[in-house]
């Protein structure tokens, strides 16, 4: 029986999470849930699944938790709550959404645990500080992420020797093939209308704009250690072929199932074994065509930027993370347009001072510094519009 925590519980991929543990009652138990500030799903899954503690991230929140959850549970809160029941597992699922992810990334790697990440952004933003814990710890990282979760199975065919390139695939988001002109009027709900994802609104946002593909070309980077050289992005609209490695002999191995987040975790949950519950196999004779195309990195400009904050590396994904998640704020709050949210990041990382960050508070002071230069750029669009 594994332990499991789940940090961002109450979220789409802790939700789904909970949907993979309890069809493999006899491999999982969950031991410890978090969340910010959900306190009626927190509550709800406390009560189902009555684990050890659970942390609830906003303190004012804990004297109603601690009233509501089976006697047996103890209730944490705060950042170091969060953080005591991220190190507390075997497996420690990071759900949380966002750079508020980083202390659970470092908490679960400094206790040695495996980090099974879904919040991509607290490697991104803190690579340098989060790949030492991980290097003097012996934490390791099993990707909830579908192209990760993809190349981490076609890496097992694999020596170091043999990858030539890591191909990651995009679905394209609900804007594939539009062109720059056509979407200067796009609203949120055009937006957030996925063709082939359910998930929540900052990664969707970031699936429109291609952000989300240029954080996981950093991702891939940081993850597998392959060169931003021989890391390739291709758009694929039917998100069944979820990412490729290329071998030094021109082999392609592919991974292919049905778009079901379930899926990953459950890898990330059970590697090296796989869970016996298919979650959704595929229809050969439903499935007519797979298509392939170059994205276009002039629409698509965050693409484009994200590569190049990979490549500058230091505090520059974090600048890049920070000022995106602003402009996305910005643009679900309908202050400013969708073509600006790339325009706040370019801005925003045109003042980037290189720094390598050593330390966890020089990460948060990184993002800190970016952020506010971001909202001064939202502010001045603001007033332009
Ligand atoms: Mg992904």
């Amino acid at each position: 029986m594994r332990t499991v925590a789940i940090l961002g519980s109450t979220g789409s991929i802790g939700t789904q999470t909970i949907d993979v543990v309890r069809r493999s009652p006899d491999r999982f138990v969950v031991v410890g849930l978090g969340a910010y500030r959900a306190v009626e799903d927190l509550v709800a899954q406390a009560n189902l699944l009555r684990p050890a503690m659970v942390a609830v991230g906003d303190p004012a929140l804990a004297g109603e938790v601690a009233s509501r959850v089976p006697s047996g549970t103890a209730v944490l809160a705060g950042a170091e709550g969060l953080s005591q029941v991220a190190a507390s597992a075997e497996v420690v699922v990071n759900a949380v959404v966002g750079f508020a992810g980083l202390p659970v990334t470092v908490a679960a790697l400094r206790a040695g645990r495996r980090l099974a990440l879904a919040n991509k952004q607290s490697l991104i933003a803190g690579a340098p500080v989060v790949q030492a814990v991980r290097r003097a710890s012996g934490g390791t990282i099993v990707p909830v992420d579908s192209e990760h979760c993809a190349l981490h199975q076609c890496l097992r065919s694999a020596t170091d020797g043999e990858v030539a390139r890591l191909v990651l695939t995009a679905s394209g988001g609900p804007f594939r093939g539009c062109r720059a002109d056509e979407l200067r009027s796009v609203g949120v709900g055009d937006a957030l209308a996925h063709p082939t994802w359910q998930m929540g609104p900052q990664n969707t946002i970031d699936s429109s704009t291609l952000m989300n593909k240029g954080l996981e070309v950093i991702e891939a980077h940081e993850l597998f250690g392959v060169e931003y050289d021989r890391i390739e992005v291709v758009v694929h609209p039917q998100s069944v072929v979820h990412s490729m490695v290329e071998m030094c002999d021109g082999s392609t191995i592919a991974q292919l199932s049905m778009p079901d987040m379930r899926l990953p975790i459950g890898y990330a949950l059970g590697y090296p074994d796989r869970l016996p519950v298919p979650f959704g196999a595929i229809d050969w004779s439903a499935l007519s065509r797979l298509d392939f195309e170059l994205p276009d990195r002039s629409v698509f400009r965050c693409l484009a930027l994200a590569e190049a904050a990979g490549r500058a590396g230091g505090s520059a994904p974090a600048w890049l993370n920070a000022a995106n998640e602003v402009a996305v704020e910005a643009f679900l709050g309908e202050r400013i347009a969708w073509g600006a949210i790339a325009d706040v990041v370019a801005g925003t990382l045109e003042r980037y001072e290189a720094a390598v960050p050593t330390t966890v508070e020089e990460v948060v002071d990184a993002d800190s510094r970016a952020r506010r230069l971001a909202r001064q750029i939202v502010t001045e669009q603001e007033r332009a519009a």
